[in-house]
């Protein structure tokens, strides 16, 4: 419909003004927690995380520490009010239509932005706030809200909108216990971009980081090492964990590890990568693990535990970064691809 850049900026504005009347509408009906703060999900979740702080589990030591009993630990917040996937068989946004079967504000929003080619869906920020410490026994609802829309915004993946969704814990007496803001970003996808003008998004290079790339470029892959106890870190950072030092070096890595872990990436797409991607965590033989992507491989075939050997790859005239590709089993018939050619 634009015909110039007038237009097209008349457009943008009532875009903007249309996403803005979504401000401040709720984003759904309030959801209740189905069981009350209890101790068993406590128990699984510091479990699952590793976390031995007495005051989630043990009476005794949370009213040594100031708390009216056994509190919950703050990051449950999400847990308390989750519903079950088996709960919902038609799908979360059908469990949001309000009683009179209206689309909800978020969906109305969603269908306008993607009305104007803002069709994918990136989470970027989520930020926290408690007000007191939850306890055995509340029982929380949480209320949802559009926050904010920004305007149109040029980002790395594209352009597009910002959108906060403030959700408001409140416990059995209505009083907010704790507020979450958790920020999207709705962009219109690249994959139109001609590939071959596509960078990779740059690596944030610090102080503390510069030696990985710079070893990478010149074929080392590099991990830093505690002078004073000898530790070996990864990602790099300015002091051990283990001892406080701030003295470091660094090791060059064999290069040879395993799949810790891996995801395949479909969506969203960006532009320099292609797809679908296979990214793993790697354990190297040294003992620090890294992410890095997976070449040489189908996705389809990679296993976890699966070895692998690191290569290092330009990406482009700027940029080196560690991939990784499997190894060659010993007695496959020729030498493993970390040593070269048979
Ligand atoms: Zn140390």
């Amino acid at each position: 419909m634009a015909s110039g850049r007038s237009d097209a900026t008349t457009d943008a504005d009532a875009l903007l003004a249309q996403l803005r009347a979504f401000e401040g509408r709720p984003s759904g009906p309030p959801a209740e927690a189905r069981d009350e703060v209890n101790q068993a999900m406590i128990r699984h979740w510091v479990d699952a995380m590793g976390d031995d702080n007495p005051v989630y589990v043990d009476e005794e030591s949370a009213r040594a520490n100031g708390f009216p009993g056994v509190v919950a630990p703050p990051t449950m917040l999400q847990a308390w009010i989750m519903r079950g996937y088996l709960s919902q068989p038609d799908g979360a946004w059908k469990a949001q239509r309000d009683a009179s079967g209206e689309a909800s504000a978020q969906e109305q929003l969603f269908d306008a932005l993607n009305a104007a080619g803002f069709t994918s869906v990136v989470a970027t920020n989520c930020d926290q706030e408690y007000v007191r410490p939850i306890v055995l026994g509340d029982r929380l609802t949480v209320t949802s809200v559009i926050d904010s829309v920004s305007p149109e915004k040029h980002t790395g993946l594209g352009d597009g909108h910002f959108v906060t969704t403030r959700l408001e814990f409140t416990d059995q007496h209505g009083e907010r216990v704790a507020t979450m803001r958790f920020r999207i970003l709705r962009f219109r996808p690249q994959s139109s971009r001609p590939k071959d003008v596509a960078l990779r998004p740059r690596p944030a290079i610090t102080h503390d980081i510069a030696f990985f790339f710079e070893g990478a470029r010149n074929g080392t892959l590099l991990i830093q090492r505690c002078a004073q106890c000898g530790v070996l870190r990864h990602p790099p950072r300015p002091a051990c964990a283990s001892c406080g030092s701030f003295e470091w070096d660094t090791v060059t890595a064999s290069g040879r590890g395993t799949v810790y872990s891996f995801v395949v990436v479909h969506h969203p797409q960006v532009a320099a990568f292609d797809y679908p991607l296979p990214i793993a965590v790697v354990e190297l033989e040294e003992g620090t693990r890294l992410v890095g992507d997976l070449i040489g491989i189908d996705p389809a075939d990679v296993e976890i535990g699966m070895p692998v050997v690191a290569e290092m790859v330009a990406v482009d005239d700027e940029l080196t970064i560690p991939m990784f590709r499997p190894a060659v089993p010993v007695g496959a018939g020729r030498v493993g691809a970390v040593t070269g050619d048979a």
